[in-house]
């Protein structure tokens, strides 16, 4: 398959290297320079559960990409959710009415803006469990196993989806036909709308959040913020649930990670996706009268933050 990867950051990597791999013909999109030059000079290196790989793949900037000279088959979308449309704005040219998008960001809303470039049956919805971090331009760092489920947006786009969850399979990237990927990825924006922003807020693990007295207290009522805007959205969250699914991490090797908006605002000062996260809950909220006062000031906070840290 033909696949253009937008964001060749730890993810967009990850799934690049193990496509190439299985023999796809992939393009990769990127906007920070350093990490353009870095791939073109040295190649995408990566640490693949230990081992040290390299791959050569073409690499543009978003300024250079008519160069490309001809329409996408499949985008991947990869960047951060706050760059999503920003990208998609400079990569028009390469966009036909023969493109499909998958998207597979962490957060929620991402469908408004991408049917602002491709019509809904040519827009694929997911989350994935694969992880991948950044250890400076051209370098990511690619642990574990993982899994993708994803989902067409519109009836019309089933035969390609399943086109993809082929490809994704024979790359062993773990793809599963979702039934019901809307479901997935208001459950996963809980993970995130709860571990994420409160850890960079309290500036403390996943374990150590789970240590206090309020953490219960904290996620049930996120989690019912979600659940009562999600339900305006026809998803009915299980809260109980959810509220395990997430509780489970305070006490599982995953409790001594740093969530990844921590090292994003924390230790790295980077904007974060907050807006899509509880920022979109809050916002979605005022919209259908629902009050998210939690989501509402964890938004606030994590913006606040950014301002103090002099986040870009
Ligand atoms: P990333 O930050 O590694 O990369 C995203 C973009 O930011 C890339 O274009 C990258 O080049 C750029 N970038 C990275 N560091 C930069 C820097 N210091 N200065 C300027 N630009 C920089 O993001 P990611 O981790 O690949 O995440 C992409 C999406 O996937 C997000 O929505 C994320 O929430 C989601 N996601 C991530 C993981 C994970 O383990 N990383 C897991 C599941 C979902």
């Amino acid at each position: 398959m033909k696949i253009t990867i937008l964001g060749a950051g730890g993810m967009g990597s990850r799934f690049a290297l193990m496509l190439h791999k299985a023999e796809n013909d992939v393009t990769l999109v990127d906007g920070w320079q350093q990490n353009i030059d870095a791939i073109r000079k040295d190649g995408l290196q990566a640490e693949f559960n230990g081992e040290p790989v390299t791959v050569h793949l073409p690499i543009y900037a978003p300024a250079e990409i008519d160069q490309l000279g001809e329409k996408a088959e499949l985008i991947i979308a990869f960047t951060k959710s706050n760059q999503l449309k920003a990208m998609f704005e400079q990569v028009r040219p390469i966009i036909g009415p023969d493109t499909y998008v998958l998207c597979l960001l962490n957060g929620i809303g991402h469908e408004d803006i991408l049917q602002e470039f491709v019509a809904a049956d040519h827009l694929i919805l997911g989350i994935t469990m694969w992880t991948a971090g950044m250890t400076g331009p051209g370098h990511v760092t690619l642990l574990g196993e993982g899994e993708v489920e994803l989902q067409n947006f519109a009836p019309a786009g089933l035969a390609f989806t399943k086109e993809v969850v082929s490809a994704f399979a024979a790359a062993g990237l773990n793809p599963k036909y979702s039934e019901n990927v809307k479901y997935a990825i208001w459950r996963k924006a809980c993970v995130n709308g709860t571990l994420n922003s409160l850890c960079s807020i309290l500036d403390c693990n996943i374990g150590e959040l789970g240590a206090t007295a309020e953490a219960e207290a904290l996620l049930k009522a996120i989690i019912a913020e979600f659940a009562q805007v999600a339900a305006h959205e026809g998803v009915t969250l299980d809260e109980a649930e959810v509220y395990t699914h997430i509780a489970q991490t305070f006490t599982a090797a995953i409790a001594a990670h740093y969530p990844s908006m921590y090292q994003d605002l924390i230790v790295n000062h980077r904007a974060t996706e907050i807006d899509f996260i509880n920022g979109a809950v809050w916002q979605k909220g005022q919209r259908y009268g629902i009050a998210t006062p939690y989501c509402a000031l964890l938004t606030q906070l994590i913006h606040a933050k950014e301002q103090l840290v002099g986040a870009k």
